[in-house]
């Protein structure tokens, strides 16, 4: 990493009109065209960059996994739970009656997510570590961070609405899910886009091909899954509808919707792991190049 304010030492053409940049300082922008220099210099590789700022990205994939699997175990624990909580009162599915949940059930869900969403505001927060003497601005790793965390913190606050278990709160809180919803949505494309540049200064352009890929595909879904969740409930609502029947082309859209975030899921834990592994070799590298510099630098 060059030192904020050092110039460039060799010839260096501009990416966008092609002046030449040497002399310029490396935060400075073009003479000519005004384009940041830093947009001209070719991306430092990883194993070249800090060696603390490069584990903070090891620890960071590590806390995602642990995050994920947690996520899947309270999944499952909260199914069970409710699957006992109905099988305990039947009555309460009966049409006209609302299930009361119990005060321990929400306050069990509500100290459960709270672990799983504290892991993962940490993965988050190592992950989106702001790397040192950066040249460039990093707008996807901001929006990233601040969107996830964002969305985590909405999210136990919508749980937190939710307890009275009144109209109002439950409107309240529904709001509040699907504010979370978004910005969870916003930070997740954001920090792949932050991962796929990280991809390719590994370099490993398949991996950030793939990274692409599941950005895309998360778009996808969840455009498609709220598209036909809209359409379902519309139908619901109408008053067309007498029998309340779902329109079938919703419901499977719906269904592929969820199955294709299933996929996704399972294909970013794949990714995590494999980031994982690239960066644990970059850390290794980067605290060698540290100890050795003497590459030869713009
Ligand atoms: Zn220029």
């Amino acid at each position: 990493m060059g030192q904020p304010g050092s110039k460039i030492r060799s010839d260096l053409l501009c990416a966008s009109c092609g002046c030449n940049l040497l002399g310029q300082p490396k935060t400075g922008e073009c003479p000519e065209c005004g384009m940041l220099v830093a947009e001209s210099l070719p991306p430092v590789m990883l194993k070249e960059s800090d060696p603390d700022w490069i584990r903070a990205l090891r620890n960071g994939t590590s806390w995602m996994l642990a995050g994920i699997a947690c996520y899947f175990i309270l999944m499952l624990f909260i199914g069970i739970m409710t699957a006992r909580l109905i099988e305990a009162q039947p009555n309460n599915l009966a049409p006209g009656k609302t299930l009361v949940l119990p005060g321990w059930y929400l306050v069990t869900n509500l100290a459960l997510m709270a672990v799983v969403s504290i892991i993962l505001c940490i993965a988050i927060w190592q992950i989106t570590t702001p790397e040192p003497e950066a040249l460039r601005p990093q707008t996807t790793r901001d929006i990233a961070r601040w969107a996830l965390l964002a969305s985590y913190a909405l999210m136990m606050i919508a749980i937190v609405v939710q307890l009275p278990q009144s109209e109002d709160s439950t409107a309240l809180a529904t709001c509040l899910h699907a504010l979370a919803g978004l910005l969870s949505l916003i930070g997740t494309v954001s920090l792949l886009a932050y991962l796929r540049d990280l991809a390719m200064r590994l370099p490993d352009t398949r991996l950030a091909g793939h990274t692409k890929a599941v950005q895309l595909g998360t778009i996808g879904a969840v455009v498609v899954g709220f598209v036909a969740f809209m359409g379902l409930l519309g139908s619901i609502a109408s008053p067309n509808n007498p029998q309340s029947r779902p329109p079938p082309l919703a419901l499977i859209a719906l269904m592929l919707a969820g199955l294709a975030m299933l996929v996704l899921v399972i294909w970013w834990v794949v990714l995590i792991l494999r980031f994982r592994g690239w960066f644990a070799t970059a850390h290794r590298m980067a605290v060698y190049h540290a100890h050795n510099q003497t590459a030869v630098r713009y």
